[in-house]
């Protein structure tokens, strides 16, 4: 059995290499995808990686500007790799 504590480190949202979303395939599920930019549903209690807190959906762009056309109803955080930027809903 793994300690807790190891489990939900590894369960954070590790953006050092940059972010693919297969490697976390198991606990995202696919909702959207443009080819560019996905939004995924957090199965799996994976936290974000600006807070540490566990999200709700995860929106990824490779895109230079997004336009969000309603405001999220909930906190959100920011987060970038060198090719994309990412955004978490709580
Ligand atoms: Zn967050």
């Amino acid at each position: 059995m793994p300690d807790r504590r190891a489990t939900q480190e590894t369960a954070r949202i590790d953006l050092e290499n940059g972010f693919t979303m297969h490697d976390y395939r198991t606990k995202l599920k696919l909702l959207k995808d443009s080819g560019t930019t996905r939004t995924l549903e957090n199965r799996e209690g994976l936290l974000c990686p600006a807070c540490g807190r566990e999200f709700d959906r995860l929106f990824v762009t490779e895109e230079e500007t997004t336009t969000f056309e309603t405001p999220a109803e909930r906190p959100f955080c920011l987060a970038r790799t060198d090719e994309k930027l990412l955004l978490c809903t709580h």
